[in-house]
């Protein structure tokens, strides 16, 4: 399965589709392709991998913002040009609809053609039941809870003009509906968090998932840590009630923003909670390639701070034998293990 995708901005590649060419798999061998939501540093690549993965479900949040949903009706209409979509996410989001109704084999009209699953809590995206001496495999979706579905679609109702009716705002950011899922494969379990935040109230984020009755029971042992590490996204109980003890952690820094992502004090919280944490590239970004003097002398009057963001693309791979107990771990590009 892939899950979300970013682009190589030295190849222009979607790096899952250079990563499964790299070892031979081609990418007709994708059962699942998920988009945990429509922000850039996530879907970049997508469509193309959804266009090349022609066997693959694709599978999106239930819980569409107003600008994908204007997207969706839109589809396929000759009016709809580059200038409707406001970003890039919108524009992948897009470019995938379009891709799902070229597909004509599945019998389905082109007019309804769409994500095979609109995903949200409890739904199961993926099952192969265990046969021929090989494991059971399963894909759980644990967001977005149904609390989020109904405030994306207020959301949408609020799109409807009501005569007299002052303009209430109800505005849920891409990381509160996203799509964290579970994995089990043989006797090995994964916890992928997307950017699912915490701390956003009961109905919502990682609080619904604790609180739904049809997350899973059992534990997992490898996290995808939610948020780019970010405190925002930072929920204790996850760790004491989702997670094995000092499972392997991964996060993917987020260096362009503003503040990039994790912080310091992000770090020194991930290695108290497990000493197995890996990064798939620095977390502060790389160093500017430094100019002459004079040039730097001007950077620096102008700049309080740079950092370069176009670093090498890392990846920390962690393979398991489906019966085995510890992963081997890989570290590729600027991976690298958090220490103290
Ligand atoms: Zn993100």
């Amino acid at each position: 399965m892939i899950v979300d995708s970013c682009i190589d901005r030295q190849t222009r590649m979607p790096v899952a589709k250079a990563y499964l060419t790299r070892l031979g798999v081609a990418l007709d061998a994708v059962k699942l392709v998920v988009v945990t939501h429509w922000h850039d540093d996530h879907m970049r690549g997508a469509a193309e991998i959804v266009r090349e993965a022609g066997a693959a479900r694709f599978a999106c949040s239930a819980a569409l913002r107003s600008e994908e949903f204007a997207t969706l009706l839109a589809c396929g209409a000759e009016s709809m040009t580059s200038s409707m979509t406001s970003s890039s996410g919108i524009d992948e989001f897009r470019k995938i609809l379009d891709a799902l109704r070229q597909r004509r084999a599945r019998g389905v009209p082109a007019a309804n053609a769409g994500p095979d699953h609109w995903a949200t809590h409890g739904q199961v995206l993926y099952e192969r039941p265990a046969r021929d001496g090989v494991s059971q495999a399963r894909v759980l979706s644990l967001s977005p809870s149904a609390a989020t579905v109904t405030r994306a679609l207020r959301e949408l109702g609020q799109l409807l003009p009501q005569e007299g009716e002052p303009k209430r705002r109800i505005r849920q950011g891409a990381n509160q509906v996203s799509v964290a899922l579970w994995i089990d494969a043989g006797y090995q379990r994964a916890l992928l968090g997307s950017d699912l935040p915490a701390g956003t109230g009961p109905s919502g984020g990682w609080s619904a998932v604790l609180s739904s009755s049809t997350r899973p029971a059992q534990r997992a042992r490898i996290l995808k840590v939610p948020h780019h590490g970010s405190q925002s996204a930072d929920e204790p109980a996850i760790w004491t009630e989702m997670l094995e003890a000092e499972p392997w952690a991964v996060v993917t820094p987020f260096a362009s923003g503003r503040t990039p992502l994790p912080t310091e004090a992000d770090l020194k919280r991930l290695i108290k909670r497990t000493p197995n944490a890996y990064c798939t590239g620095r977390p502060q970004g790389w160093s500017p390639v430094r100019r002459q003097p004079a040039v730097e002398r001007t950077l620096r009057e102008v700049a309080r701070s740079r950092r370069t963001i176009l670093g090498p693309v890392g990846h920390v791979r962690l393979r398991y034998s489906l019966e085995a107990a510890d992963p081997t771990v890989e570290l590729f590009g600027g991976a690298l293990k958090v220490s103290a």
